[in-house]
C-alpha cells in the first residue's frame, strides 16, 4: 500500500497477475520484447488498433530486423512500408531516432531514461514502455488504457484533460508497482484496459472488480473524465483524376504538411454538396490553363485523418498534353503503383484500376 497525494493507493496484483498470464493476448512483439521490437510496436499502436498493427508490425522487422537498418533506409520506402496507418510522422520520427541511435548509442538504444527521453519521439508512455517491457526495470508505462483502468479503479475524478491529472496518475501507477515484476503489472493494466475494462467496461468479467470503486459506486462508465473533446472537421473536396497518356496528374506532400512525403491527386475545397465536372473544369482552367475532356465521375471515398473527415469526389478526365503545373507532376501507372499514398487517394487510385 502507498500513500500519495494525500491518499493511499494499492492494486491488488496477484489477482491481475492470475488473470494476466491465463488470458493475455499472444502478440508478436511480446514473444521476443527487444527494446527495438518494443519501440516499433509502441510507436505503431499510438492510434492503430492491434488487429492492423500486426501484419505492419511483421513486415517492418522483416524489412528492418535492426535499428542499424532502418537508419540507413531511405525515406520514401519507409514511408510506402507505413502506407496505410496513418500519422506518418510517426514513421519520419522513427527514421530520424534510428540515424540518433545509430550517431549516440552504437545502434542499440539505451537503458536510462534521460537517454532514452532525448531520443525524436519518445513520450513519456513510450520510454517507459521500453524501460519495463524489454529492460524489466521498475518504471510505470501509462496509456490510455491505463489512465482508463486506474481512473475507474480508485475513481479519481479529476479532469484528465490537464496535464496535472495525467502527471498525477503517474506517479500513482510508479507508486502501486510491485517490487518485482513490474513489467507484468504495467502489461497486465495494458490488457485489461484493451480488452475488459473498455469504453463500455465489462466489469463482470474484471479481475480487480471486487476491490475496484468505480465499479462499487457505480461511476465506472463515467470515468475518466475529460472536460474537453477535439471537435472534428470536415472537408469536401473535388479530386479531379487527370490522365494523359499513361500518366496521371499527381502531387507529392511538402515537408511540415499534414501529408507530407505522401502523394495525392490534386483537389479543391468544395462546399458540402460539391461541384459539377463543368466548375472543376473552368477551375482547373483558370488555376492551371489546363484544358480537359470530362470521361466520368467516380464513387465518392470518405477518408478520416487526424480530427478531420474529408468527402472525396473524383472525376476523371483526359488531357490532351502534359501541361507542367506547379508543385504537381505526371507520373506513370506503374510509377504510382511504387510509391505511398494518403489512404484516402489510395482508395481512389485502386479503384481506378479496377474501373478503367
Ligand atoms: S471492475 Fe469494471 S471499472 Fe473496475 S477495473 Fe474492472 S472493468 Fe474497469
Amino acid at each position: 500500500m502507498h500513500i500519495l497525494l494525500g491518499f493511499m493507493y494499492s492494486i491488488d496484483f496477484k489477482r491481475l497477475k492470475e488473470w494476466f498470464l491465463a488470458e493475455k493476448r499472444s502478440l508478436p512483439w511480446r514473444h521476443h520484447p527487444s527494446p527495438y521490437a518494443v519501440w516499433v510496436s509502441e510507436v505503431m499502436l499510438q492510434q492503430t488498433q492491434v488487429s492492423v498493427v500486426i501484419p505492419y508490425f511483421h513486415r517492418w522487422m522483416q524489412r528492418f530486423p535492426s535499428i542499424a537498418s532502418l537508419a540507413e533506409a531511405d525515406l520514401d520506402e519507409i514511408i510506402k512500408l507505413w502506407e496505410g496507418l496513418g500519422y506518418y510522422s510517426r514513421a519520419r520520427s522513427l527514421h530520424q531516432a534510428a540515424q540518433y541511435v545509430v550517431n549516440h548509442h552504437q545502434g542499440q538504444l539505451p537503458s536510462n531514461e534521460e537517454e532514452l527521453k532525448k531520443i525524436k519521439g519518445l513520450g513519456p508512455y513510450t520510454v517507459g514502455a521500453i524501460l519495463s517491457f524489454a529492460f524489466r526495470q521498475r518504471a510505470a508505462a501509462v496509456d490510455g488504457n491505463v489512465i482508463r483502468v486506474l481512473s475507474r479503479y480508485f475513481e479519481i475524478k479529476e479532469d484528465f484533460a490537464k496535464n496535472k491529472t495525467v502527471n498525477n496518475l503517474r506517479k500513482i501507477a510508479l507508486e502501486i508497482l510491485p517490487e518485482d515484476e513490474a513489467w507484468i503489472q504495467n502489461e497486465a493494466l495494458i490488457e485489461l484496459g484493451a480488452t475488459i475494462c473498455k469504453k463500455k467496461p465489462k466489469c463482470m468479467e474484471c479481475p480487480l472488480r471486487s476491490s475496484c470503486k468505480g465499479y462499487r459506486n457505480s461511476t465506472a462508465q463515467q470515468l475518466p473524465f475529460k472536460s474537453t473533446k477535439v471537435e472534428t472537421s470536415y472537408l469536401y473536396r473535388a479530386v479531379p483524376i487527370i490522365i494523359f497518356d499513361n500518366k496521371l496528374l499527381v502531387k507529392r506532400g511538402q515537408k511540415g504538411e499534414i501529408m507530407s512525403d505522401l502523394h495525392e491527386f490534386p483537389y479543391f475545397e468544395t462546399p458540402p454538396l460539391g461541384w459539377s465536372y463543368q466548375r472543376l473544369q473552368e477551375e482547373m482552367f483558370l488555376q492551371w490553363s489546363l484544358e480537359t475532356q470530362y470521361i466520368k465521375e467516380l464513387p465518392q471515398v470518405k477518408h478520416s485523418f487526424t480530427r478531420y473527415q474529408a468527402s472525396l469526389k473524383p472525376v476523371l478526365f483526359h488531357s490532351s498534353y502534359e501541361r507542367p503545373i506547379t508543385d504537381h507532376t505526371w507520373l506513370t501507372h506503374e510509377t504510382l503503383m511504387q510509391l505511398a499514398f494518403s489512404s484516402g487517394h489510395r482508395r481512389i487510385f485502386m479503384d481506378l484500376n479496377l474501373k478503367t
